[in-house]
């Protein structure tokens, strides 16, 4: 089964865009936070204290959370009852937050969260996908955003419904509850090594979907995609349009596809162009603040004419590249988005 892990603080558009990605791809869209949200339901229905971890403890005993699909949407069953509608409360999100630092709390819902990984190809957002729960997803983002900004979004949505509320109140509570996932014991909240990190301040939704698209290509193709489309200007000014089902490494059926291939220090992007029949290779080194277009940019003036146009001399990169057969590679740095 494959997964995509998608971490990062409250309010950072983690849900939307994860359900974005599930109807691109198909991938079944679990969100653990309401998990961990319909605990803290039981634990206030039951009156446990939030500071007592062994009424915490016994409690967590007699909760049985199961997650069923109603019209693709997540619900999530408690004690054999739909407690969907209950979840997204402010005193819930803040029982959650507080209770979530317990193991016991986090062993059960952690096991239910791996077993569904395990039936079906998922996206799974959460504080501790990519580091704890499913280590082994092939793509692993964590979105985030200054609390600023998050606080203004959850302002305005408030507004919007007619609420009465104060932009700093906001921000304190996202501060704390970050601070409080941040700094527990058992799976704080942080960026796995291997995870790309999208800011999302200056971004809408849509902008920072557009962000993620093209690193989940890359990273692994979306096989089963028929809509992908990725449209990538060079320095030239010609214009590639990506489109189709990759990869299989073997039937290309579009102009160019290009993958990055990346280890923990390192990315490549491959391409391979069919109307001249042969395979090209591409790296090219990328510093932590390359965009995937500053990466296909230097891709394109330092490796692509070396290999069109043998004579052309690239420019100093720093990139180590040598020419095999067809192919040529060369090493990267970390790649940020
Ligand atoms: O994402 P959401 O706001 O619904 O999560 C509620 C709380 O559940 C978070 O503040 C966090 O403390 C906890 N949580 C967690 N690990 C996850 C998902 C949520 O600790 N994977």
């Amino acid at each position: 089964m494959s997964a995509i892990a998608i971490d990062g603080p409250a309010g950072a558009g983690k849900s939307t865009i994860a359900k974005l990605i599930s109807r691109e791809m198909g991938y079944i869209y679990v969100d653990t936070g309401a998990m961990y949200r319909a605990m803290a339901v039981y634990f206030s229905k039951n009156k446990v204290n939030p500071e007592d971890e062994s009424a915490i403890n016994e409690a967590v005993k007699n909760v049985d959370i199961k997650i069923e699909y109603q019209n693709g949407e997540q619900q999530v069953i408690l004690n054999g009852e739909n407690v969907t509608g209950l979840l997204r409360t402010e005193e819930t999100g803040k029982m959650a937050s507080k209770t979530s630092k317990y193991a016991a709390v986090r062993t059960k819902l952690v096991a239910l969260q791996r077993g569904l990984a395990k039936k079906t190809d998922v996206i799974m957002d959460g504080r501790d996908i990519g580091t704890t729960v499913l280590p082994d997803a092939f793509a692993k983002i964590y979105l985030t955003a200054s609390s600023d900004a998050r606080a203004k979004r959850r302002y305005d949505e408030l507004k919007e419904k007619g609420e009465n509320c104060s932009f700093d109140a906001i921000k304190e509570d996202i501060e704390k509850r970050d601070y409080e996932d941040m700094h527990r014991a058992i799976s704080p909240l942080k960026q796995a090594d291997d995870a790309v990190l999208v800011d999302t301040s200056d971004m809408n939704i849509e902008e920072g979907f557009s962000k993620i698209k093209p690193y989940l290509l890359l990273k692994n193709g979306i096989p089963s995609s028929e809509n992908f489309e990725f449209n990538y200007t060079n320095t030239s000014g010609n214009s590639y349009n990506f489109k189709g089902t990759y990869p299989d490494g073997k039937t290309f059926s579009y102009i160019m596809g290009i993958k990055i291939i990346d280890s923990k220090y390192g990315s490549y992007v491959e391409a391979q162009e069919d109307d001249i029949n042969y395979q090209v290779l591409i790296a090219t080194k990328l510093n932590e603040n390359s965009t995937l277009n500053d990466c296909l940019n230097e891709a394109w003036t330092s490796h692509w004419h070396n290999i069109k146009y043998p004579e052309y001399k690239a420019p100093d990169t720093g990139t180590t590249s040598y020419l095999e057969s067809d192919c040529i590679a060369g090493n990267g740095t970390a790649f940020t988005l």
